[in-house]
């Protein structure tokens, strides 16, 4: 019998399986399924961290200062411990099978798989169906090669913030080299943003910034921010987005999984064991309340953020953003304007 069986060679099942394959001897065999386990450059993934990560994998960009900013404002952050990272979803994909195809009790099936396969332990990163997304962070991205030098190395996190449709709009962008860029026109709001309006809005700010070159390569999705409770319909373990591992109030989810990846392979090699995964739950609470204001009053947004970003050290809010804990939520809560958090806590107390 399979030990492992791993629906879904992502980031949460390629991270498990790499840590697993560490073992010399693991106590049976682990199967990961994908259909698509060999044609993977749709993404890029960045993450903060306080450790260097800037050899984590060739051509890894790192920010030490990220932007916020709406019309009439704007916020540059510095990080002292805490940087910004960017990677490429090619290669992060390409050293964990490395890892995985070396060692002999570890298989990477080219398959998808239709039911609920028989192992000790089965893990399922099948991505959650979007009728379970509580609100939606859509984005469409773009990575451009400018014909001439494009120097900068500071991260735009959320800029020109504005709140159109009932939802929030802003570009983020992430210089790669000197001449190449990922530009990312996103929204966040109660429903699925308009995908070709956002790829537009993308190459607007390309055209707007007087930047000539070529189109590369793009990606786009429609990421959870926040998960219903499934109904029933996992198999096994859930993990990754569909076991909720991507942070509801900002959709990040790649520094998180691969932390719950190392943990759970120690605690399946030596034989302790294994729950699904839970978010803090502070974590939980705050971003549910971020999530009602996008779902009701997203036009407080540009301002919950921007004054987040300024009365919050750099180090605070990437590392609020990364995960909640009870010193940097309470100095995030008391520096986001309280009006509509009071409201939106006074609310669910008022529905319960
Ligand atoms: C374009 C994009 C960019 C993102 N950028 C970031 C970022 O910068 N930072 C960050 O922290 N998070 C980011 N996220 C959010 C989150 O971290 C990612 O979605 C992450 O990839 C989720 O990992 P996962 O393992 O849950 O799912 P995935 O990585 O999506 O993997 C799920 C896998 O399941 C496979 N699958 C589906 N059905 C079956 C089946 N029946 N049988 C077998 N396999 C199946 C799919 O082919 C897929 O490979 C991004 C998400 C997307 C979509």
């Amino acid at each position: 019998m399979v030990w492992i069986h791993i629906v879904g060679g992502g980031v949460a099942g390629l991270s498990l399986a790499s840590e697993l394959s560490k073992h010399p001897i693991l106590p049976g065999t682990v199967v990961v399924s994908d259909p698509n386990i060999n044609a993977r450059d749709d993404r890029t993934y960045s993450f903060w961290s306080d450790r260097d990560c800037s050899n984590f994998l060739p051509g890894t960009s790192q920010y030490s200062k990220w932007v916020v900013s709406a019309k009439n404002r704007s916020v540059t952050q510095t990080g002292t411990n805490w940087h910004y990272y960017r990677i490429s979803g090619r290669a992060f994909f390409e050293k964990c099978k490395k890892v995985i195809e070396r060692h002999p009790q570890c298989f990477l099936n080219n398959e998808a798989v239709v039911s609920k396969p028989s192992a000790k332990y089965v893990f399922d990163s099948r991505p959650p169906a979007p009728d379970r997304f509580r609100a939606y962070q859509s984005f469409v991205g773009i990575e451009f090669k400018c014909e001439h030098n494009f120097a900068m190395d500071i991260a735009l996190l959320m800029t020109n913030m504005r709140t159109e449709d009932s939802g929030l709009y802003f570009e983020y962008m992430l210089p790669i080299t000197d001449t190449s860029l990922l530009i990312e026109s996103t929204y966040f709001g109660a429903m699925p943003g308009d995908m070709k309006n956002l790829e537009k809005n993308s190459l607007e700010w390309i055209k707007n910034n007087n930047l000539t070159g070529q189109v590369i390569r793009k990606e786009q999705a429609h990421i959870p921010m926040g998960l219903r409770p499934s109904t029933n319909d996992d198999w096994g373990i859930p993990i990754g987005a569909r076991g909720g591992m991507t942070r509801a109030s900002s959709g990040y989810g790649f520094m998180n999984m691969r932390s719950w990846a190392k943990i759970t392979a120690k605690k399946l090699t030596s034989g302790q064991p294994i729950t699904r995964y839970r978010p803090p739950l502070l974590e939980t609470w705050m971003d549910l309340q971020l999530i009602k204001i996008i779902q009701k009053k997203p036009q407080h947004l540009p301002k919950i953020f921007l004054d987040m970003a300024q009365k919050t050290k750099g180090d605070d809010f990437a590392s609020f953003l990364t995960k909640a804990r009870p010193l940097n939520a309470l100095q995030v809560i008391t520096s986001a304007p309280a009006k509509p958090f009071l409201k939106s806590i006074i609310q669910m107390i008022q529905e319960k």
